[in-house]
Order: C-alpha cells, then structure tokens, then sequence
C-alpha cells in the first residue's frame, strides 16, 4: 500500500507534470513575472468557470478576505457577523481592520452558521455578514441573502474551502459558491481543491464599481500610476501560481468528482457504526439537493468521548488526520469578548470534541480507504 498523506501534492503533481512545467517555463522565458499574461488568462478563465463578472487575483485568501472588507467601505466599528467554527484567517481582518467582530454559533449536520443565531445576532451596528462554505459545502444562502436584504447587508462569502460547489436557490437558480453574495473570497493556498504552488488568493464580485475599487486597492490604491486615490496594500498573485492555476482549473470538476467518490466510500464503510457521525444528512444522503458538496474535508464526529484517543490510534498506525478545529474562536485569546455568552455557542463547543478529518484528496485508492476505514472500525466500537 501507499503511504497515506493528509494531502497528496506529489501524486497530483505528477499526474499534470509535463503541463504544469512547460507553463512555469514558458514564464520563466518571458520574464513577466508579476501581473504577465498567465494572470490575466487565469482571471478570465476563472471569470467564466465561476459565471461571475470580476475576478481580482492577490497574494492569498486572508488578503482576500480583508481587500474584500476594505472595498466595502465598512468602518470602525461595524459589526461584522460570522461563524465561531472556521479558520481564525475570517475573524483576524474583521479585527485587523478595527470592525467589530460577532461570532454565531453554527449547525451541527453541517458545521455552517446557523440562521437562527445570525438573526439573533442582528444589530442596528450589523453592516456584513460572512457566511463560511465551512469544509466544502454552501452556507444556506437563501436564508443568508434573504436576512442581508431584509437588514440592509453585505454578504461576504468565505468561499476558500468551497471553490467548484453548486448552490440551488429555492427559486430553482443555480450558482457557484461565491458568485452568490456581494463579493466573495478564496485561497489558492496548496491544499485547498483548487491550489496553487505557494500562496496565492482571489477575491469574486459582479458589481463593477466595487471590482474597480478593488483593483486599486490590491495595487497600492493606485488607478493611475503614481497617483494613490484609497488607502491600499500590495497583494499580487504572481504569474508562476497563475500559470499552475490555469494548469490545474480545467481539472477542478474531476477533482471534484473524485474528493465526493470517496466521501461516499468512506461514507458507506462508517455509516453503520454508532459511534460515528458521518457528513450525511437525516436523510441519509451525503447533501442536500440543492447544496452540492466538494469534501475540502471529510469530516466524522465521534460521540463517545473517543476522539482524541482515535487521533492518536490512527496517527500510530500510520493514517494522518485532522483536528479542524480544535478551539472555538469565540474561546482564542485574541477573540474572546465579554459580550459573549457560554450557553449561545453549544454547537461549536461540542463540536470541537467531536470532530476528526480523514485524509481526502484526489489520488486516495481503495486499498487505502479500506485500511482508513478498517482502522477506524476496530477502534470506535
Ligand atoms: C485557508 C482559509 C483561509 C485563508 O487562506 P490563506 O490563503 O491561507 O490566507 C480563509 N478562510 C478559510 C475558511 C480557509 O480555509
């Protein structure tokens, strides 16, 4: 058997070598290494893939996420509500940029932010919401657009876990996750289902004033050179990553394919321990119909007190795995806040007791997964 990885870049690597390598030379001759061709036939690429109007590369998803904020002209002291089980990256630039950040309590089959919470949450501060496509599944954005409208908001769509996922509104539309809200952001980061070789990120929109203010804004507030209108930052997606993306993109639907083929085999292997949660529905299918999920992590809670045990199980036995994540925001030094209440994130704290995140990627076999599973068996009982 293969070894197990957590994330198989070298297996994914050499599956598009020659491709990927003849696009990094062919940069390399060129010479255009920031802001050159490969960037600008990636976001077009990437525009069409998504059916958004705008796409702005820059340097990773966290730059994303605050680029984002800063275009919306959010100020000091607006509150901004999002999830309080996610990577710290969305809470970090809402308190970067001197906002007040609101952390919600999420739901348990789908680890996503809970509608009710949100609401609750609403005050006359409340200026944007940050719905999270936490693990590779879509928010409920016909509850989120529908609270945002009804209060005035900004959606901002953390969508660096969900890239490729489909969302069908109850009307029957269809749209990819993060061309649903005002603007939305990814990462690029390697182990995300769309990565890059170092770091890079984008941010998505369809209104065109806020895609123009954000253009300046990753180039030092510049629309004329030399002359500095906003306050900006330096964030560039460099042409090599560009170059890699544009290798990769046309592959991200079999990736895609491949991360639920063995959602569902695992899915099938765990079911029927009683121990063990797996990423399905009441209903006893993997999603919703409307919310297609891409398994940026296959995510298992494990209810009887055994999690940390099973880390350590597995870990010994040569199967790597996850703890995402293992401290609720709401309960990090840097985010704690007196305003908040122990009995409103009940969901999030038991969630991180519970949670463990198998190996998913696109070049796990059967033999492994058996073994995974097989594991995972013998030691919850
Ligand atoms: C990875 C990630 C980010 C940050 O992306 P970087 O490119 O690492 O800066 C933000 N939010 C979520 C939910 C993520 O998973």
């Amino acid at each position: 058997m293969k070894k197990i990885q957590m994330v198989d870049l070298q297996g994914q690597y050499s599956f598009i070598k020659e491709q990927v390598n003849n696009s990094i030379t062919q940069v390399l001759e060129s010479a255009a290494f920031i802001n050159g061709p490969e960037v600008h036939g990636f976001q077009k690429e990437l525009e069409d893939y998504l059916g958004v109007k705008h796409v702005i590369p820059c340097a990773n998803g966290t730059d994303a996420l605050q680029i984002a904020m800063m275009g919306l002209g959010l100020e000091q002291g607006d509150e901004v509500i999002t999830a309080d089980f996610t990577f710290a990256a969305t809470v970090e630039v809402i308190a970067l940029l001197k906002l007040t950040p609101v952390l919600v309590d999420v739901d348990l089959d789908t680890f996503n932010i809970n509608i009710e919470a949100l609401k609750k949450a609403i005050t006359p501060k409340t200026k944007a919401i940050v719905p999270v496509h936490l693990f590779g599944q879509c928010a409920n954005m016909d509850s989120v657009m529908e609270i945002a409208e009804e209060h005035n908001l900004f959606v901002i769509e953390d969508n660096a876990q969900g890239i490729g996922a489909d969302y069908t509104f109850k009307n029957g539309t269809s749209k990819k996750s993060g061309a649903i809200g005002h603007v939305a952001a990814t990462s690029f980061f390697p182990s995300k289902n769309l990565g890059c070789y170092g770091d890079g990120g984008a941010i998505f929109t369809n209104d065109d004033a806020l895609a123009h203010m954000l253009r300046g804004m990753v180039n030092h507030g510049m629309y004329e050179r030399y002359h500095h209108d906003v306050v900006g930052v330096n964030s560039r997606l460099d042409s090599i990553q560009a170059a890699v993306l544009r290798a990769k993109l046309p592959l991200l639907d079999m990736y895609n394919k491949k991360r639920r083929e063995t959602a569902v085999k695992y899915t099938n292997a765990l079911k029927n321990n009683t121990h063990i949660i797996t990423p399905v529905l009441a209903n006893g299918k993997l999603e919703a119909d409307n919310n297609h999920h891409v398994f940026h992590q296959y995510t298992l809670r494990i209810t009887n007190g055994k999690r940390d045990g099973l880390v350590k199980f597995l870990n010994e036995n040569g199967i790597p795995c996850g703890v995402y994540y293992p401290i609720p925001l709401h309960k990090q030094k840097a985010y704690t806040d007196n305003r908040y209440n122990e009995a409103d994130f009940a969901v999030t704290n038991q969630l991180v007791k519970e949670v463990i995140s198998l190996p998913m990627h696109t070049e796990l076999d059967d033999e492994q997964i058996n073994f995974i599973t097989g594991k995972i068996n013998e030691f919850i009982n």
